[in-house]
């Protein structure tokens, strides 16, 4: 097969690389349906942090299970399934608290932007839908092993509430569908910190009531503004740099919840302003495994559309172009078809 390999700063080639192989008895083979360029991919692919050898990239998938290994007893051969960027055995004591993304048989997952994967942990990580989806549905599937899931994941752990006013800094597809999510918890404001004219429209359709496209100190104080100087109760941050850290501790009210998604780079937080933030504080990486079931429902219900997040459609060939789009900010999202 061919596959995606970075092997340096915006140098991404698709090239010649060996099928996947059952390595482990736990392992599962899958034949993709289609896959993306994950917002995530871009930090290395500018050289944050530098690629020291050339490296499988590729961690959002979904398709059918074309092999599994002799002890994968509920995974089947011929099912549609989502899995994740985190492998999960769904058995050990931090699964079961619902953080499959830090499972002690944890695999990160690489080498998905390719027409073949093999998923370890199949059992614990994959999640078969309820029929074969019909075509339509393949970007909102694609999205709920990752960027629906994480922004998810973002809303839960802000504590989103019915009636309770929520923002999201970070309009990539994470923070999109955090405000989806967000919506989808019936939270009565949302508002979408945004500077995009189309990633503001986006945003407006999942459900934000306002866009502030103030950023730093200017955009805290919109926001205390719009909250009688308070500040919301939950605050999503889908970016991970020092400033959108700061930007979100500083528009939650004393008492709130700000919980952080973006995989953090160079951030230093202040131990003062930390301490009389008052604030709830929660992130990491998402157990997108944990709301896999509930997202794979709403999407076969058709009461969500998180594929909207995909506005750059590519043979997986042409891979290359997708992250050009999407570190040129042309695109928001890439998904590939193989
Ligand atoms: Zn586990």
């Amino acid at each position: 097969m061919r596959g995606t390999v970075l092997y340096g700063p915006r140098d991404i080639r698709f090239e010649e690389r060996p099928d996947p192989v059952i390595e482990q008895p736990t392992d599962a083979i899958l034949r993709l349906a289609v896959t993306c360029v994950c917002g995530s991919d871009l930090w290395p692919y500018r050289g944050n942090p530098p690629v020291t050898e050339p490296t499988p990239m590729g961690h959002e998938y979904c398709g059918v299970v074309e092999e599994v290994g002799r002890d994968v007893k509920t995974i089947k051969l011929g099912q549609f399934v989502v899995g994740s960027f985190a492998t999960s055995d769904n058995t050990c004591v931090i699964c079961r608290h619902g953080y499959q993304s830090g499972c002690v048989n944890r695999e990160f997952m690489l080498r998905a932007q390719a027409p073949l994967l093999r998923v370890p942990n199949a059992d614990g990580t994959l999640v078969p839908t309820p029929d074969k989806p019909s075509d339509d549905l393949l970007p909102s599937l694609l999205a709920a092993s990752d960027v629906l899931g994480t922004g998810w994941f973002a809303a839960d752990a802000a504590n989103v509430q019915p009636g309770g006013t929520v923002v999201v800094v970070g309009d990539g597809a994470v923070g999109l569908l955090g405000v989806l999510s967000a919506k989808q918890m019936r939270a009565e404001r949302i508002i979408a910190m945004s500077r995009h004219d189309k990633r503001q429209q986006l945003a407006r359709e999942f459900g934000a009531t306002d866009i502030v496209s103030e950023r730093g100190d200017e955009g805290m104080a919109r926001i205390k503004g719009m909250t009688d100087g308070i500040g919301a109760d939950s605050v999503l941050e889908c970016v991970g740099t020092e400033e959108s850290m700061k930007q979100a501790v500083g528009s939650a009210r004393r008492g709130g919840y700000v919980s952080f998604v973006g995989v953090p780079h160079g951030v230093e937080l202040d131990g003062q302003e930390m301490f009389f933030s008052q604030v709830h504080l929660h992130g990491g990486p998402a157990p997108v495994r944990h709301f896999l079931p509930k997202l794979i429902d709403l999407i076969f219900e058709r009461k969500i559309d998180p594929g909207k997040v995909f506005d750059l459609m590519l043979p997986l060939e042409d891979v290359a172009q997708g992250y050009r789009a999407m570190d040129e900010r042309r695109a928001i999202k890439t998904l590939l078809r193989p």
